[in-house]
């Protein structure tokens, strides 16, 4: 199994890692992606990627740090790629309407800049898309990258659709697990099998039964006998599929 996404640099995990990854490796969970959401922390999760070989890594400036992108941030950026090849995708970067943390016309530049630096440097992209559904789109359309994943997929069916027909991927994390979130579990009905991941985006949104504490990559098996639930198929064929197509998507060497 594959958490593909998951932030490992975040302070949460400082005084434990080991312990989490010996947990995760515990439940199954073969490999995991250490998301960045700032240059600092794109920095960290690479170091951490270098550490273990079963880690790879994104880097990129998430929406709710727009503001803070410099004249020297995609230079930044395309030289951490550069220097490693664990490095798997640009992100996460896209729009986030709800936190509005970041002025939205800068949200929507900073997005549209990563979008054209990964189609670039060939690299997928991890898009985090928060009541923003509609300008996601419009920007996607427009750059046409080639490959892209809407990560901790919130959207109802008819707001994701075009992505799926485009031949893009949707990843769910725990909130489909909880009881509230029938909408989303309804999306996962409808997404393709070779179309879908699954992540824990730790160490926020624990899916149950650990909602309320910091989550981390072990839980992903969670997200995992919900999908199969939704889905009417064993937890091995979830495995299967969404660890086959992390693989494909992030281009993982065969382990
Ligand atoms: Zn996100
Ligand atoms: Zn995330």
């Amino acid at each position: 199994m594959i958490d593909s996404h998951c932030h490992l640099a975040a302070q949460q995990f400082s005084g434990d890692l080991d312990a989490v990854l010996a947990r995760a490796k515990a439940a199954g969970v073969e490999r995991m992606i250490c998301i960045g959401d700032t240059i600092e922390e794109s920095e960290d999760g690479l170091r951490i990627a270098e550490k273990y070989e079963h880690i790879f890594c994104t880097v990129g400036l998430h929406p709710h740090c727009a503001k803070d992108f410099g004249a020297n941030t995609l230079e930044v950026l395309r030289s951490l790629v550069a220097s490693s090849k664990k490095v798997r995708a640009i992100g996460e970067i896209g729009l986030d309407y709800h936190y509005d943390l970041s002025p939205r016309d800068i949200q929507r530049e900073v997005f549209r800049k990563q979008l054209i630096l990964a189609q670039e440097l060939s690299l997928p992209v991890v898009v985090h898309c928060r009541e923003s559904v509609e300008d996601v789109w419009s920007i996607v359309d427009e750059i046409k990258p080639s490959s892209l994943v809407i990560h901790c997929c919130t959207e109802k069916w008819s707001d994701v659709e075009r992505f799926v027909k485009r031949g893009y991927l949707l990843s769910f994390t725990g909130i489909a697990t909880y009881p509230k979130s029938e909408e989303i579990r309804d999306t996962i009905k409808h997404c393709p099998l070779d179309q879908l991941m699954i992540e824990t985006d730790a160490p926020f949104l624990a899916p149950v039964p650990h909602r309320g504490k910091r989550n981390e990559p072990a839980f992903v098996v969670e997200v995992a006998k919900c999908v199969a639930e939704v889905k009417g198929l064993s937890i091995d064929e979830i495995d299967r599929v969404t660890t086959e197509n992390a693989e494909r998507f992030f281009g993982l060497p065969d382990s």
